[in-house]
């Protein structure tokens, strides 16, 4: 699962010592914040839970720059990425089945504690996933193993829509174990990027570098604004704006586990997101929740909470420390998640207190975490609204970076995919 660590180290997990390998999932451990992100082809929808929802029209109108609608969102790129991605609500008798117990009985604390909540898409094959319940495939989604990405095809992450595509196209190549270690600009305005090739094991068999005019990056946050400061702060890329860095977010994310003690939960629990519920106004800052699996307590009798919040107020910067030569993100304290926190809680009593019996639980991981990395390249001020990079043409931005620092209560896929498919639309036309 870990991308070449030496200990496991997730929400819930016993840390044990594991040998390093290319795993799917980057985990990084900030000062006061842990970072989880995608590391594999296909990124975080390898590794994600698949739910598939775009921000509420006022979120969205407080926290985007004026220039892009949310009309033209709603009616033109979020239907444009999901006619490509095909998400859809969990069908009734995978809900009815063993696996999702826990989400029943998500949905029934919910609905004692008069809280009202709907079905989510997300981007699970159900297909393969009722063959998991008839045990004709490897199990996989219907134990929770969707972190470690869904190795029977449960999960219809990018490689089978947008990654199958674009190589349907002919000229696109995919690398993979390719670290991209640095970027630079050379005279004559060409970018160059340094390589180098790892093999299964971390080793490196050789650096490569690549020249070209026009470079995207689409790294991820974390690992964008990583490239990006560190070119700027290296003199590599000198031009680069001096709000690269700046404006990151934890998109309000907080993780929330509840037990039933007497309530049996069956053998292990299904890893896709039955239902969601939305509360504006009544726990301090606007609040998503949803029903997520709790894999690492297997039978045991919890039910898991994410929480995203729109929090408009906290953000990070990341800066280059001259010392170790690494990017990390500089100014985050707890205090930035507390709101979040609050929220959360304030929640998180409500069903308790509707729900006799039900208790609190404290997962086996005291650091704050969040697997929403958003930020940095913020769109509308260090990009165009294109993605362009202000002041180094050629140099365009197309993730998670370019959110400004929280999604506006949503998980962030759907928006990152909707910013990408109008700045390319927009590139194309205009030549670039
Ligand atoms: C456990 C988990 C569950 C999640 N669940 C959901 C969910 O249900 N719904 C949702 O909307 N979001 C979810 N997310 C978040 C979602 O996965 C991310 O927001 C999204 O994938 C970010 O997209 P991106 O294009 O910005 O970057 P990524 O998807 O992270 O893609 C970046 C790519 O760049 C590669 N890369 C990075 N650095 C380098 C380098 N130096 N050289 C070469 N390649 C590099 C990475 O390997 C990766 O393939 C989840 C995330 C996690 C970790």
């Amino acid at each position: 699962m870990f991308w070449f660590r030496r200990t496991t180290h997730w929400p819930g997990m016993v840390t044990v010592p594991v040998t390093p390998s290319p795993g799917v999932i980057e985990i990084s451990e900030e000062r006061n914040l842990d970072i989880a992100c995608g590391a594999a082809v296909g990124g975080g929808s390898v590794v994600y839970t698949g739910v598939t929802v775009a921000p509420r029209r006022q979120y969205f109108e407080a926290l985007y720059p004026s220039g892009l609608s949310y009309r033209e969102f709603s009616q033109v790129w979020y239907p444009k990425v999901r006619r490509m991605l095909a998400p859809s609500p969990m069908p009734q008798d995978v809900y009815r089945s063993v696996p999702f117990t826990h989400s029943r009985i998500w949905d029934r604390q919910m609905s004692n504690a008069r809280m009202r909540t709907y079905p989510i898409d997300s981007m699970f094959d159900w297909g393969v996933i009722r063959q998991e319940l008839s045990r004709k495939v490897q199990l996989s989604s219907t134990i929770g193993d969707s972190d470690f990405g869904c190795s029977n095809g449960a999960k219809t992450d990018l490689t089978r829509t947008y990654l199958r595509e674009a190589l349907a196209t002919g000229p696109v190549q995919l690398r993979p174990l390719h670290e991209v270690r640095s970027i630079s600009r050379r005279t004559g305005g060409r970018y160059s990027v340094v390589v180098r090739r790892l093999g299964a094991d971390g080793t490196v068999l050789g650096t490569d570098e690549y020249s070209c005019e026009m470079l995207f990056l689409a790294a991820g946050t974390l690992n964008t604004n990583r490239l990006l400061v560190a070119a700027r702060e290296r003199g590599e890329l000198p031009d680069l704006p001096a709000d690269i860095g700046t404006g990151f977010g934890d998109n309000g994310d907080q993780i929330n586990v509840r037990s039933e003690p007497l309530t049996p939960i069956g053998p292990a629990q299904g890893a896709p997101s039955a239902s969601a519920a939305f509360f504006p106004d009544e726990f301090g800052l606007p609040l998503l929740v949803e029903n997520w699996c709790v894999p690492e307590y297997a039978s045991l009798p919890v039910t898991g909470t994410l929480a995203m919040t729109v929090d408009t107020d906290h953000r990070g910067t990341f800066r280059y420390d001259r010392g170790s030569r690494r990017v990390v993100l500089s100014d985050w304290t707890r205090e930035k998640s507390a709101a979040a926190a609050e929220a959360t809680s304030g929640y998180a009593h409500r069903v308790l207190a509707a729900n006799p019996g039900c208790l609190p639980v404290s997962p086996n991981y005291p650091r704050t975490f969040t697997a929403h990395p958003v930020g940095g390249c913020v769109i509308g001020r260090s990009t165009d609204l294109e993605g362009r990079v202000r002041g180094n043409k050629g140099l365009y931005v197309m993730d998670g970076s370019l959110l400004p620092g929280n999604v506006g209560g949503a998980n962030p896929s759907l928006t990152i995919a909707a910013l990408a498919e109008r700045a390319m639309a927009g590139i194309i036309a205009a030549g670039g």
